[in-house]
């Protein structure tokens, strides 16, 4: 009879259990032994709510897109932001990813629309602003009425080169451009920022 287990020493799981551990420590921020808890637990879990997660993942990759003018992730286009008459159409707060946004809303003093340029400038990892959503900014821009551009990219050094690219870009345009890196320490990435942090740095923000 053949052993399930060729290897005498190896642990003896059920290959189905291990596939989904593999596939949870994939996940950032997910090590091998969290991977294995949360596999563990799912397990002993009602199976409606194993099939309300699968559910959940398949179709936040099936039923969302990019907003076509702000870039944000949606389930329509426009996205909620742009659509929304009460927002402040002068002002344009750029962010390097979509789950950037969530912290500024938060803060409740931003009433502005939002351009997510999905990445920062980066030479060693061969990113340049032809590979952000930089054009489509810029045609924004383009199009007039704007007032302010608010630098919102991480504190880091991607961050950082990133804004100083864009501020060069825009200043020619007559449009003022702030970056609210003040009161946030170097190396902040916005999605961790906390409220009250984010405020200040939004009040205070500074031209650039
Ligand atoms: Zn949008």
């Amino acid at each position: 009879m053949k052993s399930l287990n060729a290897n005498p020493n190896a642990i003896p799981t059920s290959p189905t259990v291990n596939r989904l551990v593999d596939e949870l420590s994939k996940l950032p921020g997910i090590g091998p032994k969290s991977a294995q808890r949360l596999a563990y637990y799912l397990l002993r879990a009602p199976e409606e709510q194993s099939r309300q997660l699968a559910e959940a993942i398949l179709s936040v990759k099936q039923e969302t897109s990019l907003c076509t003018a702000c870039f944000n992730v949606t389930d329509a286009d426009p996205c909620l932001i742009c659509r929304n008459d009460q927002r402040d159409r002068t002002r344009i707060c750029v962010v390097e990813q979509p789950q950037d946004i969530l912290p500024l809303e938060r803060t409740g003093i931003y009433k502005g629309l939002y351009h997510v340029l999905h990445g920062a400038i980066s030479p060693t990892e061969g990113m340049g602003p032809d590979n952000l959503k930089v054009r489509e900014l810029m045609v924004r821009l383009q199009n007039g009425g704007m007032v302010e551009v608010i630098l919102a990219t991480n504190t880091n050094l991607e961050g950082e080169q990133t804004a100083l690219y864009l501020s060069r870009l825009i200043s020619p345009l007559g449009i003022r451009v702030t970056r609210l890196a003040r009161g946030l320490p170097f190396g902040t990435e916005l999605e961790y920022a906390d409220d009250v942090t984010l405020t200040h740095a939004l009040e205070g923000r500074q031209e650039v």
